[in-house]
């Protein structure tokens, strides 16, 4: 059940282990962590902690051993895959660092992509809105290969608004830009927060990135290592400065 006071995206006891026997590793040992909706937390972490096993836990893309993954309170984990690709669509949008725009059709097409895989009617008027919030209106009929890293990337953020999801999830989404368009990039996500209530969970190794979030959770060696609300970018790195001395040395 859908509940509206429900956290937009939450984990209980998320585990996940690749493979089995000597060779297993655990990459995520039992995560709790829920995220309200219409805030923007950033997700920090070594290499290896498990930031990218998080994110797709979270997207549904990759099965955990155990625990629980719920978005608007539904159980993603519960699902089969069927149910988990139809959840996705509707309520989860997402920005890759290396922008994924289908490079044979225009940043309008790309646009309106997530609404004719969700089998919903693409609705121009909609996905111009859209890139003008992005201030690419007059870039509609362009492909991807004619755009910037910095426009492409503002084409993938309309594109993940476009089905109007309560989750939005980032994978280092300013990790190929340059500082001034990776702040522009980070404006779009923040105000997909403030003005329309979204809720965006970002990856990022970026303390001026993670900064602009409301609150930052570490991860260490597949567990939560603590959280910083209202996050500088010095308080974030000096706080990732200190996570690195407690990675193991094995998994180095
Ligand atoms: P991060 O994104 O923080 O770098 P990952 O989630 O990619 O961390 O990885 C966490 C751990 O899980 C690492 O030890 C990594 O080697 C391991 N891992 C990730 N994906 C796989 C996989 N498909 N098969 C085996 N091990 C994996």
């Amino acid at each position: 059940m859908t509940t509206t006071d429900a956290p937009a995206l939450e984990m209980r006891g998320l585990t996940k282990t690749y493979g089995s026997g000597p060779t297993a590793v655990a990459a995520l040992r039992g995560v709790d962590v829920a995220f309200p909706p219409g805030t923007f937390t950033a997700v920090m972490g070594p290499s290896g902690s498990g930031k990218s096993t998080f994110l797709a836990c979270a997207a549904g893309l990759d099965r955990p051993t155990g625990g629980q993954v719920l978005v608007e309170g539904v159980d993603l984990t519960a699902r089969d895959e069927v149910g988990r690709t139809m959840l996705r669509r509707e309520r989860i949008g997402f920005v890759f660092q290396d922008f994924s725009l289908v490079p044979y059709l225009t940043a309008a097409q790309n646009v309106e992509l997530p609404l004719r895989l969700a089998g919903r009617r693409a609705d121009a008027r909609q996905v111009a809105a859209l890139l003008a919030q992005v201030g690419l209106a007059d870039r509609a009929e362009h492909l991807p290969s004619a755009l910037s890293g910095g426009q492409q990337q503002r084409v993938a953020v309309a594109r993940a608004l476009v089905t109007e999801p309560g989750v939005v999830l980032a994978d280092e989404p300013t990790g190929a830009l340059d500082t001034s368009t990776a702040r522009s990039v980070l404006r779009l996500l923040r105000a997909a927060v403030d003005t329309l209530g979204r809720t965006v969970v970002m990856v990022t190794h970026d303390p001026v990135a993670a900064a602009c979030a409301d609150a930052v959770v570490f991860l260490v060696d597949g567990r939560l290592a603590g959280r910083l609300d209202a996050p500088t970018p010095e308080a974030v790195a000096a706080r990732t400065a200190r996570l690195e001395d407690l990675v193991p040395a094995a998994a180095r």
